[in-house]
């Protein structure tokens, strides 16, 4: 048998006749960027997740980059990251000009220690990045009430967790202003990229709309200088038939990781991943930490089983940022994480088959 890490040609398959009807009509719409599709994609997800206003945006790197700028976010300023997540959510913020503070996470949750900020904060700190990594969500409300503390802004990566909840509240409606990715392998993704923005707060909502069509409202009406940065009419496109499925698919996702937490049950060499309690984890992957870990990647590859480390490195052991002189002790929990840290295969459509072989080899290979 082969379990492939992801696979969207299968569901492409399910979803074909919806997806290139779709397209067929922007093609013959015959317009390509700011049409209906991108505002009836705006409107639907920000109904979705529950917020006032949606900005859609090129991909979701550019959505946490003018999330900062419509803070005013710059040189001078400092914003709290976590130490573990994809790059993203760091480099934004030296992009702005100002100075990213990494964060250690929790061990169970590999979201950022609450604990921990408040010794970070300086008179320069403007703005806290919570990252809910791999769809768990982060303790957010803690965060917030540290926010409300010191006058700072919370920004939700939400770009790993479409409809995670936290005591009933939807990922992306606690902070100021949340991004969101549709990276192709992302629970809600796109052919391509395209991101968005969602924020209950009309002035930065459209600040942010500025920023992301070089300024303008309309045609020539250029306040400030911003980017081109919008979701265009083909990826509004498959996401408008995509966001109906999404419910589903989450759903689906749970249930798999459900059956791994099963099937590994008692397996002593792994943990599988934690779920705070009162928060609904969509699981956009799942993180088993393993013993001997490299080898047991090596061992499923030969048996067929794609797997993937998230992240080999945590940000703070990144070759980039190397000259800031972060030590891996500084960081004992995110530098751990990385040495242990397997995503299995995980995605509405494998089959338990599947998910049986996986564990299966896993246990064959821990010779239990
Ligand atoms: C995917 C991802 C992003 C960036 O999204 P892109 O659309 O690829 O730019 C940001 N943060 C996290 C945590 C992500 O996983």
């Amino acid at each position: 048998m082969t379990v492939p890490f992801v696979d969207l040609q299968k569901q492409y398959v399910s979803i074909k006749s919806e997806i290139d009807s779709a397209l067929l009509s922007v093609f013959s719409a015959g317009q390509f960027i700011k049409g209906s599709s991108v505002s009836t994609f705006e409107s639907s997800f920000k109904k979705l997740i529950g917020a006032d206003y949606c900005i859609g945006t090129g991909n979701g790197t550019d959505s946490l980059f003018l999330s900062l700028k419509a803070l005013g976010i710059g040189s001078g300023d400092e914003v709290l990251t976590p130490a573990f997540s994809w790059i993203s959510s760091a480099e934004v913020i030296s992009l702005t000009g100002a100075k990213p503070v990494f964060i250690d996470i929790e061990p169970l949750t590999f979201t950022m220690n609450p604990d921990l900020v408040e010794d970070k904060i300086t008179k320069n700190t403007k703005a806290i990045i919570l990252v809910h990594l791999f769809g768990s969500p982060a303790n957010t409300n803690h965060v917030l009430s540290i926010c409300k503390k010191y006058n700072l802004s919370l920004i939700e990566d939400c770009a790993q967790s479409h409809l995670s909840e936290e005591n009933g509240k939807v990922a992306g409606t606690i902070g100021h202003v949340s991004a969101f990715s549709f990276y192709p392998t992302k629970n809600l993704g796109a052919y391509g990229d395209a991101g968005c923005l969602v924020t209950n707060d009309k002035v930065l909502a459209e600040v942010i709309r500025r920023l992301a069509n070089h300024g303008a409202l309309q045609k020539d009406d250029h306040r400030m200088e911003g980017l081109n940065s919008r979701m265009d009419e083909l990826q509004a496109a498959i996401l408008n038939v995509k966001i109906n499925h999404l419910k589903t698919w989450n759903d689906l996702r749970i249930q798999h990781a459900n059956s791994y937490d099963k099937l590994l049950d008692g397996v002593s060499e792994i943990t599988t991943p934690a779920r705070r309690p009162g928060t609904r984890h969509t699981f956009h992957a799942y993180v088993i930490r393993a013993k001997k870990r490299d080898e047991l990647k090596k061992y499923l590859v030969e048996k067929g089983v794609e797997t993937v480390i998230h992240y080999p490195k945590a940000l703070t052991s990144l070759p980039v940022y190397q000259e800031m002189g972060f030590r891996e002790k500084d960081f004992p929990i995110a530098s751990r994480a990385q040495d242990e840290v397997l995503s299995l295969p995980i995605y509405p459509e494998i089959s338990s088959g599947q998910i049986e072989y996986v564990c299966e080899m896993i246990k064959k290979f821990y010779k239990i």
